[in-house]
């Protein structure tokens, strides 16, 4: 089967040319499970006791190699689509992934997904290559399952809050790092996990056990009468906060009231808040402001743009359906 990706580039010179690139899809691509009852089991990697295979998610393999270099972690499904992400994003993380995937006293299989005529699939219109990439991993992950049947359950391993939602909502089981580590009942594995950044799942969703890890301290919210009041004396701005993919220490919220985005560094300030939630938040004093960043003041003093530093912030959580998860008063 052939899948052929167009797109027209434009030359130096101005002309126009219509670029074709031809993807070939297969259908003898093996799974790697020894029980597997339609593929070539020769190749098999995974093992014929499992009842459970994992597939992991690019970040999983990006932030959690010490984990997965610890044989507790074992029957593992490497999807090419993750092979390709943690290669160009991680080189030395890719390279030892690869190790694991060669290792034979390890169960790692690599499984050309991207390749695989029921797996391989097309960019949406609108969808970012992230979200395709994610979607590709659900529909590879489901198609394991329906594969192997009942006797074996693959479960995505993913700290991605929305990712983990939407595999759930197609019926696929999903788990955070932690919540499947914890099911091993081997405490000391707990260490080697590493922490979900804010733009992953909350550290409220993940009880942690261990004493010396409960450092992190939040500031109590606000109530929300003093947010609404806040937000009508125009001393709190909302809006939508947007976290930095490529760098979890940055956010973004887009302002109705000042007309641009203002930044907020540090998972401190973006304290809880997610990709996505309506939050309110308040300026720092001006000269707290960050130089060296274009930072422009239209003449009538209301109009700022690119805001940068440590913002002072009284934060309010709103979630999606309005109902206040609470607000909090943050420190510069
Ligand atoms: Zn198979």
């Amino acid at each position: 089967m052939l899948q052929s990706k167009s797109f027209v580039r434009k030359t130096k010179q101005g002309k126009v040319l219509k670029v074709v690139r031809e993807h070939y899809l297969r259908d003898d691509i093996y799974c790697g499970a020894s029980i597997c009852k339609v593929c070539d089991t020769k190749v098999a990697r995974l093992s014929s006791s499992a009842s459970t295979i994992l597939v992991l998610d690019t970040n999983v393999v990006l932030n959690q190699i010490d984990l997965l270099e610890n044989p507790a972690i074992d029957d593992v499904v490497v999807l090419s689509v993750v092979l390709d992400e943690v290669k160009n994003k991680n080189l030395s993380v890719y390279n030892r992934l690869r190790a694991l995937c060669s290792n034979t006293l390890r169960k790692f299989f690599v499984f050309s997904n991207e390749h695989h005529k029921d797996t391989y699939v097309k960019a949406m219109v609108g969808e970012s290559p992230n979200d395709r990439n994610d979607r590709a991993i659900r529909v590879a992950t489901n198609w394991y399952q329906h594969h192997l049947g009942g006797g074996t359950r693959v479960l995505l391993i993913t700290n991605d809050k929305e990712n983990k939602r939407k595999a759930t909502d197609e019926g696929i089981f999903a788990e955070t790092v932690e919540t499947y580590v914890k099911s091993l009942g081997q405490p000391n594995l707990l260490d080697l996990v590493v922490h979900p950044t804010s733009e992953d799942v909350s550290m409220e969703d993940v009880e942690d056990l261990r004493p010396s890890k409960r450092k992190v301290i939040y500031i109590e919210h606000k109530p929300m009468s003093e947010i609404t009041a806040g937000l009508h004396r125009g001393i709190y701005h909302q809006g939508k906060l947007r976290v930095n993919r490529y760098n979890p220490f940055e956010a973004y919220v887009g302002s109705e009231s000042i007309g641009d985005e203002i930044i907020i560094q540090g998972r401190g300030n973006m304290n809880r808040a997610f990709d996505g939630d309506v939050v309110a938040v308040e300026l720092l004093p001006k000269e707290q402001w960050h130089e060296g960043k274009s930072l422009s003041i239209a003449e009538d003093g209301l109009l700022l743009k690119e805001i940068y530093g440590d913002i002072k912030i009284q934060f309010c959580v709103l979630d999606s359906s309005s109902h206040t998860k609470g607000c909090m008063s943050m420190r510069g």
